[in-house]
């Protein structure tokens, strides 16, 4: 009998997938995670981050060596982040452009992870609509020696005079030390208005209860206080993604966090990369199914 042989399909057109070189390197040496650990954690929470990393100009922590040396914030494309990144050009205050960087995938993500990348850190707008930013962002930075429950409380706080002015807000933990409050907005508004909301917003609130706050970078100024940072909303400005690794010690992540779970917490790292199995258990729960999502304008002031 002739059996033919079936015939051979034509291979299937893919980028080869990120290859990450120096697997085992460690890049947090006090808790031992490598390279290839971190990579593997981008790639389980991908899903989870892209629909806030994507088709944004990014800002990247790069410590190729490890988060225990050198790091730098890597703004620009340097030309080196291969075929899975792709770059804006954005016009800068002196009028000439530069090329920033995005990514539309996980191999995006992956590609900067083999670049040494540790942080992901996004602008209030979108790599096609760089002008029209979508979100505000109320970055709560508490002073040294300021007990975790004051964050949580003018986290809340901010959220119900969010709430006052007719806007829904998320929180978000940094990480880091501090909580973000994050308010989506429809594009609509310029830079300046974002800003110009977001520094009243902060300066209202500082001036009402200057015991607890200040809406002023200086450090002298901050003692026991909570810096409401504003300029996170500045044109050009980023905040640190969700599901983005820290450059900190025992490799913590940003995460979303509901309103009710943020009283719970103790600190502002609960999560590190080793928890992208919990992370996505974690984001199919009632309490953070829509995190981050809202129609909503930024008000006439
Ligand atoms: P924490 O909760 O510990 O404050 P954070 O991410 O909010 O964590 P901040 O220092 O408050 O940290 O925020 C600084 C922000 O400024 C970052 O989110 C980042 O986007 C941006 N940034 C960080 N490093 C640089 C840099 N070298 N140049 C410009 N912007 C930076
Ligand atoms: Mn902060
Ligand atoms: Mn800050």
């Amino acid at each position: 009998k002739d059996v033919k042989p079936e015939k051979a399909q034509p291979a299937p057109v893919e980028e080869p997938p990120v290859e990450i070189t120096s697997r085992e390197r460690v890049i947090f040496p006090e808790s031992g995670q490598t390279k290839g650990d971190l990579a593997d954690y981008y790639q389980a929470v991908a899903p989870l981050m892209l629909p806030w990393a994507a088709r944004r100009p990014i800002s990247l922590v790069r410590c190729p060596q490890g988060r225990a040396s050198k790091c730098f914030f890597q703004k620009h494309d340097s030309g080196s982040f291969g075929p899975h990144v792709s770059h804006v050009p954005i016009t800068e205050k002196d009028g000439g452009a530069e090329d920033y960087l995005y990514v539309t995938d996980a191999a995006g993500l992956i590609a900067c992870v083999q670049m040494g990348t540790i942080e992901f850190h996004g602008w209030g707008s979108r790599s096609d609509a760089v002008e029209a930013p979508d979100r505000l962002i109320f970055d709560l930075d508490p002073d040294e020696g300021l007990d975790f429950d004051d964050v949580k409380k003018a986290a809340r706080d901010i959220h119900d005079q969010l709430a006052d002015l007719g806007l829904t807000s998320f929180a978000m933990l940094s990480g880091g030390k501090g909580v973000h409050v994050v308010v989506p907005l429809t594009p609509g508004h310029s830079w300046d208005e974002h800003k110009d909301f977001a520094r009243r917003f902060a300066e209202a609130l500082a001036i009402a209860q200057p015991d607890r706050f200040v809406a002023t970078m200086s450090k002298a100024k901050r003692k026991g206080k909570i810096f409401i940072d504003w300029l996170r909303n500045q044109r050009g400005s980023t905040a640190v993604l969700p599901y983005s690794a820290r450059a900190r010690a025992g490799a913590p992540v940003a995460v979303p966090i509901a309103w009710d779970e943020l009283a719970e917490v103790e600190n502002a790292h609960p999560f590190s990369i080793d928890d992208a199995d919990k992370l996505l258990a974690r984001a199919r729960t009632p309490a953070l199914i829509g995190w981050g999502h809202a129609e909503q304008a930024l008000p006439q002031v």
